[in-house]
């Protein structure tokens, strides 16, 4: 019975990726503004980078939400208030602001603790130092103070 459940959930998200794969081939340009068009393939590279990491931060390896904080909150004894710490946002790896595009390759799903600590105070640590403090304080009990899990990231570069 797992293993159906699995499979099923396997096919599922087979076939959600080559719609989107598909979509991008098929579709032609569309007569949308610029920044309409960035907003909504960051949207879609972040989720498939949620996906890709197994609902987990790319920092933090801590899990996140989606459309609510319900989804943690029901499974963690968290409150609404720390839940939303951990929101799922997409994270530039080199940022914006220093020529970072919008592209999957660049883009990762990140808490909402973590994207907005890293790019607070000027420019931007590395991806890769800026995951290891990360997790350095979070077992250290700072950082957002939110260990739900051991969290192990399904994406390790
Ligand atoms: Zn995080």
């Amino acid at each position: 019975m797992a293993l159906v459940t699995e499979r099923t959930a396997f096919h599922r998200l087979v076939t959600s990726i080559i719609g989107i794969a598909m979509s991008f081939i098929k579709s032609p340009p569309k007569e949308k503004s610029v920044k309409t068009q960035k907003r909504k393939s960051l949207k879609t590279s972040r989720s498939r980078a949620y996906q890709v990491q197994h609902g987990h931060c790319y920092y933090c390896h801590q899990p996140m939400w989606k459309e609510s904080e319900q989804e943690l909150v029901s499974r963690f004894p968290i409150t609404s208030k720390q839940a939303q710490l951990l929101k799922c946002t997409g994270e530039h790896l080199v940022p914006h602001s220093e020529g970072g595009e919008v592209s999957q390759e660049n883009i990762v799903a990140a808490c909402l603790f973590c994207n907005r600590t890293r790019h607070k105070a000027g420019k931007a640590l590395t991806s890769d130092a800026f995951k290891t403090r990360a997790q350095y304080r979070l077992s250290k009990g700072a950082w957002h103070g939110l260990r739900l899990t051991d969290g192990v990231s399904g994406r390790t570069h």
